[in-house]
């Protein structure tokens, strides 16, 4: 532990993320964003942050002369509605911080703010720059925020994402599936189910027909799952149902698999003709592939987790991220938040005991990227 002495103190990070996680922001709730952002805002401008609002909630924190800087991915959306704090409060129970918001990625966002603070405490930023986004909306797909990330994607030397590493571990995250989801919607036609069933289309029975040949589409060693999540169908057990709907959620393995599937998506075709097809929906997040300039940013950072003396790892995971939009414009490393576990889970918690060594890592990233 050579470099111990440049960790981050806990007695510094933790009051930050307390501050961060006594305000509740559940995704959707603008305000309520806003005053995480306005917090984090002011750590910024503390730093001499040139500062951007941008449409729909993003805010975008400049740090140096800016040409092609490194980029810091944040969102400041949790998935915990109001009132969370009362049955899951802010607290410390030996190694572990709990809090709803705390892993996933409030923490993240003080990782990010901390490694800021020592680059400037220790010689300035790096050449290039750093540019910090902090968005309203990672929680539900990023509607109002993608167009920002990708543009700031774009200009970014490197992305940085501090989503948490992979849960329990010090693994990061080179890679995601894509994500999708599809609302298939069968109309059929009502009928009496005692006097005319015959008049009858069911949605139901040909939803029922559909459900196998969307599993079908699956391949797992692609790395591709499909499952109809949601169905709803019928009026009421005497009626032949008219209307069937389900939602289908898609990881996609590569940007083949997700052009596959979308297609055998709209391939469907229901056996009887009286039932309408309507399908909705598509991949939403991309593939984020685990390529070569993820892994260079990967081996940087395995060495900077070794002379901090903790061993780093790597993973490909199922769940998405804002990663997944710059991945295909930038070289993006994620996972670069605080370890622990329990992602829109009870238990959701920070561990304390790692923590300080990935904000380490994380400021010595910025350094060298
Ligand atoms: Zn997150």
């Amino acid at each position: 532990m050579t470099a111990s002495a440049s960790l981050p103190d806990l007695a510094h990070l933790l009051p930050d993320l307390h501050q961060l996680v006594e305000i509740e922001s559940p995704s959707g709730n603008a305000q309520a964003i806003a005053r995480v952002m306005d917090v984090v805002e002011g750590w910024a401008r503390a730093l001499g942050a040139e500062v951007e609002h941008l449409s729909g909630g993003t805010r975008s924190f400049l740090f140096g002369l800016q040409d092609r800087p490194a980029l810091i991915l944040t969102h400041a959306d949790t998935v915990w509605p109001h009132g969370t704090l009362e049955t899951m409060p802010f607290r410390v129970e030996g190694d572990r911080l709990y809090g709803p918001g705390t892993y996933d990625m409030k923490a993240g966002i003080v990782s990010a703010i901390h490694a800021l603070r020592a680059l400037h405490t220790s010689g300035g930023w790096p050449a290039g720059g750093v540019q910090l986004l902090i968005t309203p909306d990672e929680e539900t797909g990023s509607h109002s925020s993608r167009a920002h990330i990708e543009a700031a994607a774009r200009q970014a030397r490197a992305v940085l994402v501090v989503e948490p590493p992979v849960a329990d571990s010090h693994a990061l995250k080179t890679g995601r599936k894509g994500v999708g989801s599809f609302v298939l919607t069968l109309h059929g036609v009502a009928s009496h189910a005692g006097n005319k069933p015959e008049e009858g289309a069911s949605a139901v029975a040909e939803a029922a027909r559909l459900i196998p040949a969307i599993h079908a589409l699956a391949r797992p060693d692609a790395g591709t799952n499909v499952s109809v999540g949601l169905i709803r169908g019928g009026s009421a057990v005497n009626v032949i149902p008219a209307r069937c709907v389900l939602e289908v959620d898609v990881r996609a393995g590569s940007v083949a698999e997700g052009e596959r599937v979308t297609a055998g998506m709209h391939a469907l075709t229901a056996g009887d003709p009286r039932v309408r097809l309507e399908l909705t929906g598509g991949l939403n997040r991309p593939p984020f592939e685990r390529g070569p300039q993820t892994m260079a940013l990967y081996a940087r950072a395995q060495a900077l987790a070794t002379g901090l003396g903790f061993q780093l790892t790597e993973e490909v995971v199922g769940g998405g991220s804002d990663g997944n939009f710059t991945a295909p414009l930038s070289p993006t490393l994620d996972g670069l938040g605080a370890p622990g576990d329990g992602a829109h889970a009870a238990h959701e918690h920070v561990r304390l005991d790692r923590w300080p060594l990935h904000v380490a890592l994380l400021t010595g990233l910025l350094r060298e990227v």
